[in-house]
């Protein structure tokens, strides 16, 4: 069934508005659905709901509220990747596996080896990315729909720091403290965890500094280097594993 995410405003007793332009085109060419069929529609806050469409129009589809149920594929922990900017088309690639493993935030930074420098077309790249963030949501059936930037220099990331009960730092340098076991001796559960991934050239002596001054815990990911692409996402399942899954 396909999924689409309206605002909370959208939602009335009975029956829920859908206005936005890309969804109808969705639904009525691409779809070709039909009224009385079933769709389902997040509130992109807390309620995602199991509709069928009683009014479809170009402009407008009215679909009626058949059940509700609080979301049933939000992560508890909510997890931000600071993200080193790679090279072209890996974020993509980043934003995607992040979103199926329950991201709640990625924010591109740019660090001394990021190859992409503050190039312009920052707007242009981060609505790409949100785009990338709306699809793979949908098709993982979260409830809410990971928010991508802002773009973000390296030193404004590090003031962001105190903000998490948790911030892993996984370092290319690290040989002896391991993500597992920092995991597993956590004095209490976080509810809050982000994680600080470098681009292609890894992060300069100078950031992993400033990084273990901030308070971040220098981890290992593992004997291997992981490419910067696999390595946010294998971070990311490893929280999962042993903070989410029951
Ligand atoms: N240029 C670096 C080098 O050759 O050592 C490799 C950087 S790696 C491609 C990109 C980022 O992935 C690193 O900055 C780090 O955040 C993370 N990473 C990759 N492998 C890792 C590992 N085994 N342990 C911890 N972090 C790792």
């Amino acid at each position: 069934m396909s999924r689409f995410f309206v605002t909370p405003e959208a939602v009335g007793e009975t029956r829920i508005r859908l206005t936005n332009p890309d969804d109808l085109h969705h639904m009525l060419h691409v779809l070709r659905l039909r009224p009385g069929e079933e769709i389902d529609i997040s509130d992109g806050v807390a309620w995602e709901y199991r509709c069928a469409l009683r009014m479809l129009r170009p402009e407008l589809a009215e679909a009626e509220i058949l059940d509700r149920q609080a979301f049933a594929r939000e992560p508890v922990l909510d997890v931000t990747l600071y993200q080193g900017i790679p090279r072209q088309g890996k974020m993509e690639t980043i934003i995607q596996k992040g979103v199926e493993l329950g991201v709640s935030r990625i924010v591109p930074v740019f660090t001394a080896r990021s190859v992409a420098a503050d190039s312009g077309r920052t707007e242009k790249k981060l609505l790409r990315w949100q785009r990338v963030a709306d699809e793979s949501v949908k098709q993982c059936r979260r409830g809410k729909i990971p928010e991508i930037g802002p773009m973000l220099a390296f030193a404004d990331m590090a003031k962001q720091l105190d903000g998490f009960d948790c911030v892993l730092f996984p370092y290319e340098q690290e040989e002896k403290r391991t993500i597992k076991r920092v995991l597993r001796y956590l004095p209490s559960r976080p509810r809050s965890l982000c994680l600080i991934i470098g681009p292609e050239g890894g992060f300069s002596r100078r950031e992993a500094e400033t990084l273990e001054e901030a308070g971040a815990l220098c981890v290992s990911l593992g004997k291997t280097i992981l490419r910067t692409e696999t390595a946010g996402p294998a971070a990311l399942a490893m929280v999962m594993y042993e903070l989410e899954m029951e």
